[in-house]
């Protein structure tokens, strides 16, 4: 296999559009399937969080191919976390001492869109939409796709896996190449619901991540470039207070007004939108080995999902990018070599991420409200 042989990257979501742009500049023909058809112009998938937290980590990717300017005009930058107790003052603790440092709140649905459009304008690379993996010899890299169409063909040099949570490309590998995987799924999933413009502006600081802490269950929200927030009920999926237990209107609103009053004033379609949008799964994946035969490898979720906690996953994914990039270099483009090592390099990282993310749905769910940890305990993040 030399440097500039045919490449295919499975998933054309932020991982996948980051890493054939750096393909794409190391000279290589991409091509980049995606199972869902383009969705630039076309409404968000449901399901998927609407923004997501950028930082320094996921910018630093951006900046090596010109698209941090880009994609920074429409963050919002949040400064800090103001947290919403039940009754009384809301209370704003800084991400750093000197109120300087934030973490930045994107569309994902545009921060896709400027990565495929990135990718596509990348010379040598390709992208097609409506093909969903269905089969991978990992050996021969053939490789069977469902389209519109019908079934199509395909074969490439190397296969990057870069179809997120449920990769079709983890699930070849875990059939036909020894990869052993687990998935730890956690007893809560997640919503989201809509806070509107009011007056035409913000209806609560654009500045703040904003947490409202209640024990054992939480929402945050997150500002968007339209003047609304989307918030994420983060909240068990069995027994009291969960998703489960509410279904008429009449609980669901009794619950907020129990609990979160000050969100029913805030979102007057709460009610509605709750019964409306769908409830997200919540888990981490751990596989092992990533890679096979320096022929076939996983990349961002598809490799290492985490729960989204530490607003991390992107992130993550994006230092896979530029890692995979660094070792293709470091080893002179030889993929038999650069894989191996670019799994050795970001399996302790990711294995960490993956333990803080955890740790930090307890933090935020309840520490943040404790008044020892307002006067004691300095927080990085989300
Ligand atoms: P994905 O974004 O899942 O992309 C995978 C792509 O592959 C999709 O386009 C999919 O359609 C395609 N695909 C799937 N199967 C196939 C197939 N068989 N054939 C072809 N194509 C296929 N991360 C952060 O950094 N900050 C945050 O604030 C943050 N918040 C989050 C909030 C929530 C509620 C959740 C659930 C996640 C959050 N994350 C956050 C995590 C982040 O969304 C993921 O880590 C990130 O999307 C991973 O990117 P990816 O490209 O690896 O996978």
């Amino acid at each position: 296999m030399t440097d500039h042989d045919e490449v295919a990257v499975v998933g054309a979501g932020l991982a996948g559009c980051l890493l054939a742009c750096f393909l794409a500049r190391r000279g290589h023909r991409v091509t980049l399937y995606e199972r869902r058809p383009d969705p630039r112009g076309g409404q968000a998938e449901r399901g998927r969080s609407i923004n997501l937290a950028l930082s320094e980590r996921g910018l630093d990717a951006l900046r090596r191919i010109g698209l941090d300017k880009q994609v920074m005009a429409d963050a919002l930058p949040m400064r800090g976390r103001a947290i919403h107790p039940v009754s009384g003052p809301l209370d704003f603790q800084p991400y750093s001492s000197d109120g300087e440092r934030a973490i930045n709140s994107i569309s994902r649905g545009a921060l896709n869109n400027a990565l495929l459009d990135a990718a596509e304008s990348a010379a040598g690379v390709r992208v097609v939409f409506d093909h969903r993996l269905t089969g991978l010899d990992p050996r021969t890299g053939d490789m069977t796709f469902q389209t519109p169409a019908g079934e199509v063909s395909a074969r490439a040099a190397v296969v990057l896996g870069a179809d997120g949570a449920g990769s079709a490309v983890r699930g070849q590998l875990l059939a036909h190449a020894g990869l052993r995987e687990s998935l730890d799924f956690l007893d809560y999933g997640y919503k989201e619901v809509t806070i509107p413009p009011r007056d035409g502006q913000f209806a609560l600081d654009p500045g703040a991540l904003h947490i409202w802490p209640r024990g054992t269950s939480m929402i945050i929200a997150l500002p968007n470039p339209d003047r609304s927030f989307t918030c994420t009920l983060f909240w068990p999926t069995g027994g009291t207070g969960s998703f489960a237990s509410l279904s008429s209107p009449t609980a669901i609103e009794r619950h907020f007004r129990a609990h979160y009053p000050d969100l029913l004033d805030l979102a007057p379609g709460l009610v509605e939108d709750y019964q409306r949008n769908p409830v997200g799964l919540l888990g981490t994946v751990h596989c092992s080995p990533w890679q096979s035969g320096g022929r076939v490898a996983l990349i961002g979720d598809a490799a290492h999902a985490i729960v989204p906690f530490y607003g991390q996953g992107a992130n993550c994914a994006f230092e896979d990018v530029v890692e995979l990039d660094r070792c293709l270099e470091e080893t002179g483009g030889s993929w038999t070599a650069a894989l191996p090592r670019y799994e050795e390099r970001r399996r302790d990282n990711t294995e960490a991420i993956a333990r803080m993310a955890l740790a930090n749905f307890v933090e935020m769910r309840d520490k943040v409200a404790s008044p020892v940890f307002r006067l004691g305990k300095k927080v990085e993040h989300a």
